[in-house]
C-alpha cells in the first residue's frame, strides 16, 4: 500500500504563516522594514543599557540556560562562519552578567494573568500611538495570545488590566521568584536584571502558565519575530523576544530571546541588533545544544485501532509455530507476536506494552495501541513516508499530526484514530530514532485554516506529494519550506496554541489571480528569468507596504478595488515569477512589468 490520502475538513479560519522570508522578502521594502524596526518606539532610550555595554566582544553572541541546578553560558563570536556550539565549551553563568528586560517583562505579565484566571480584554487600537504598530491597525483590536507573539506591549500594560501589586507581589512572592519579579512597577523593559535571575524567574513561573506560554511562543519562530528560524530551532525552542536600544552604540540595538527549551529549560540569548537578527544569527550556533533536549511526549495521547479494515483471526506468541495453538491472551503485549487475519494474511507487531489485545462485543479480537503524541506521529512517518530526507520526513510529521488532530475522536482525554489506508496508516513496533527526531523537533506543529491531503505522489492543491516533497528536500528545502508549497496559507502553529492564522485573505484576490496569471503566463512566456510560480496565497498586508514572500508562496497587499490594487498585486506576483533571475531583484522592472500586464495586452520581453 502507498501513502493513504488524507482529506481534512476545512476550519473556517483565517490562515496564516509557514515561514522564513528571505530571497524576495527582501526585495520589497517592507521586509527588511519589518524585520529590523527594532523597538525604537518602545524604547525610551535613557535607562537601557547594552548586553555588551562594557565588554570588548561587541559581536558577541550569548546564550544561557539553567538545567539540573545549573546555570551556563556560551559565548560566539558572530563574525565568521556559524560554528555550533558544544556542549563542552559552556562556562558558568556569571552573576553579574546583566541583561534589559526588554519585552520579556510582558511574559511575567501574561503568566500571571493566566494562573489567576484573569479575563482580559482586547485591546482596541486607536490609532495615533506609535506603539500599536505591534498590536493592530487603527481601529482593530489584538487579543492576549496575539499580543504575547506580536509583543503588544498596550495590551499587557499593568495600569490598562487595572492589576494589583499587592497581589502581583503575592503571586511571585509564592513562587519564590527574585525580588525585582515581586515588584510590578519594575515591569517595564528599562529594567537591568542579571541574566542569571532571568533564569530563575522563568523557572518560577509554575508548570500551567508557562506550559500555556510555551504553546503560543511555539508561534514566534513561525510567524512572530523570529520568522524564518523554526526550520533550525523546530519547535523547542518557546521564547518571547526582546530589542533594545544599545547604550553603547547610538542608533544600534541589542536583542534576543527568553523563554524555555521544549523539555522547559529556562533560556536567555543576547547580542547586537534586533531580535530576529539575533535568533537568526544565532539559530544554526544553538542547533548542536538543541540535540541533548529529550522532548516530553506526555502532552497528548493517540489511541490507535490497528488494522480497523482487517479483522483479526487470532494473535500468536513469537514461538507459535512449535507450539501452533499459543493464543496470546488478552490484555497487554510484551514482545513479538503474529496476527491472522480473517483472509489469511500474517502481520508481525511489537510491543512492550503500548500494544493491547482486546475483543470487542462480538468477542472479534483487536489490537489497540496506546501512544505520545510524538511516538504515534514518528510511527506514522516511518509506516507512511521514510526518513531519507529528513526535512521531508519533519514536514510529513507535521501533516499526519495535523491530521490526527483534526480527525481523532475525542476518547477518555485521547485522540483515537483507526490505522487505515483511509486515515493514515501506523508502524505496529517502535519506530527509528530518526523517525522519532522527525516528530520531536516539530513537537505540537500542526498546520491550521486549510484542508490537508497527502498522498505518495501525487499532488494537487492542498495535498502534498510525498515524493515532490523528498525531492525538495533534496533540493535544500527546509520543513516549512515544503509545507508552504502545498499550503501557503496555512498557519504553522501549536495544536494546543490557542493562536489561530495570521493570513487575513484578500477577498477575491486569490481568484482574480487565479484567472489571470494563466494569461500573463502567456505573455511572459520567453521574457528572460520567467518562471510559472505555484499560485500564491493573497494575504491583507498589515503594516508596511505590500510584499512578496517567495519562501512562503505568498504575497501580500492592502485590497483588491482600483487599478493602482491590481498593478500591487502584479507587482509582487512579477517578484514570484521571477524570483530565481536578477530581475526579481530589479523593482524598476518589477514595477514596469505590472504596469504592462495590467493596463495593455503587450507581451512582456
Ligand atoms: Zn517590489
Amino acid at each position: 500500500m502507498f501513502l493513504g490520502t488524507l482529506v481534512r475538513s476545512v476550519r473556517g479560519r483565517v490562515a496564516a504563516m509557514l515561514r522564513i522570508a528571505f530571497a524576495v522578502a527582501a526585495m520589497c521594502v517592507l521586509f527588511a522594514a519589518n524585520v529590523e524596526r527594532g523597538y525604537a518606539a518602545v524604547a525610551s532610550a535613557s535607562a537601557s543599557a547594552s548586553v555588551a555595554s562594557g565588554a570588548a566582544s561587541k559581536q558577541a553572541l550569548r546564550f544561557a540556560w539553567l538545567r539540573d541546578g545549573q546555570s551556563q553560558l556560551w559565548q560566539a563570536d558572530t563574525g565568521g562562519a556559524a560554528v555550533g556550539l558544544s556542549p563542552q565549551s559552556a562556562m558558568p553563568l556569571p552573576a553579574t552578567l546583566e541583561t534589559p528586560l526588554g519585552s520579556v517583562w510582558k511574559l511575567f505579565v501574561y503568566g500571571y494573568l493566566v494562573d489567576r484566571n484573569i479575563a482580559t480584554p482586547d485591546y482596541t487600537c486607536s490609532g495615533g500611538d506609535p506603539e500599536e504598530v505591534y498590536c493592530c491597525m487603527t481601529g482593530g483590536r489584538i487579543d492576549r495570545e496575539h499580543a504575547l507573539v506580536q509583543s503588544c506591549g498596550r495590551f499587557f500594560e499593568p495600569a490598562r488590566l487595572q492589576l494589583d501589586p499587592v497581589d502581583w507581589r503575592k503571586y511571585w512572592t509564592a513562587a519564590n521568584a527574585p525580588a525585582w519579579l515581586r515588584n510590578l512597577h519594575a515591569m517595564t523593559p528599562t529594567q537591568r536584571v542579571p541574566v542569571a535571575q532571568l533564569l530563575a524567574a522563568l523557572q518560577a513561573m509554575p508548570a500551567r502558565p508557562r506550559e500555556a506560554a510555551a504553546s503560543t511562543l511555539v508561534s514566534v519562530l513561525t510567524s512572530g519575530r523570529g520568522e524564518g528560524t523554526v526550520s533550525h530551532y523546530g519547535s523547542l525552542v518557546r521564547a518571547k523576544t526582546w530589542t533594545m536600544p544599545d547604550a553603547a552604540r547610538p542608533g544600534a540595538s541589542v536583542g534576543g530571546a527568553a523563554g524555555w527549551l521544549a523539555d522547559g529549560t529556562p533560556i536567555w540569548l543576547g547580542g547586537s541588533g534586533g531580535s530576529a537578527r539575533v535568533l537568526a544569527s544565532a539559530a544554526p550556533r544553538i542547533a548542536p545544544l538543541l540535540t541533548q533536549v529529550a522532548v516530553p511526549d506526555d502532552g497528548a495521547c493517540v489511541v490507535v485501532d490497528f488494522f480497523s479494515r482487517y479483522p483479526i483471526r487470532e494473535v500468536l506468541g513469537e514461538h507459535s509455530s512449535k507450539r501452533p495453538s499459543a493464543m496470546v491472551p488478552d490484555g497487554p503485549l510484551n514482545g513479538e507476536f503474529r496476527v491472522g487475519f480473517v483472509n489469511g494474511n500474517w502481520a508481525r507487531v511489537t510491543s512492550r506494552g503500548e500494544l493491547r489485545l482486546d475483543r470487542n462485543a462480538a468477542g472479534v479480537p483487536q489490537l489497540i495501541g496506546r501512544f505520545g503524541m510524538n511516538d504515534y506521529v514518528a510511527r506514522v512517518v516511518e509506516r507512511e513516508g521514510d526518513t531519507a530526507q529528513p526535512e521531508a520526513a519533519k514536514a510529513l510529521a507535521v501533516a499526519a499530526r495535523t491530521y490526527a488532530v483534526q480527525h481523532g475522536a475525542h476518547d477518555h482525554g485521547c485522540l483515537r484514530i483507526d490505522d487505515s489506508s483511509n486515515t493514515q496508516r501506523v508502524l505496529p513496533r517502535a519506530p527509528t530514532a530518526a523517525a522519532r527526531r522527525a516528530a520531536d523537533l516539530t513537537d505540537a506543529l500542526v498546520l491550521t485554516g486549510v484542508p490537508v491531503q497527502y498522498h505518495h505522489d501525487k499532488a494537487a492543491p492542498g495535498q502534498m506529494s510525498w515524493l515532490a516533497a523528498k525531492a525538495s528536500a533534496q533540493t535544500g528545502l527546509t520543513f516549512d519550506a515544503i509545507l508552504a508549497r502545498t499550503w501557503p496559507q496555512a498557519t504553522l502553529t501549536s495544536f494546543q496554541s490557542p493562536l489561530s492564522g495570521d493570513c487575513i485573505a484578500v477577498a477575491g484576490a486569490r481568484e482574480w489571480l487565479q484567472r489571470n496569471a494563466p494569461l500573463w503566463a502567456r505573455r511572459m512566456d520567453g521574457a528572460a528569468g520567467y518562471e510559472t510560480p505555484d499560485l500564491p496565497a493573497v494575504c491583507a498586508v498589515r503594516e508596511g507596504r505590500p510584499y512578496a514572500d517567495a519562501q512562503r508562496n505568498r504575497v501580500y497587499v492592502y485590497r483588491l478595488q482600483s487599478e493602482e490594487d491590481r498593478i500591487a498585486l502584479a507587482h509582487e506576483y512579477v517578484h514570484l515569477a521571477f524570483q530565481h533571475h536578477p530581475r526579481g531583484l530589479d523593482e524598476d522592472f518589477v514595477e514596469r512589468t505590472a504596469r504592462v500586464l495590467i493596463r495593455t495586452d503587450n507581451p512582456i520581453q
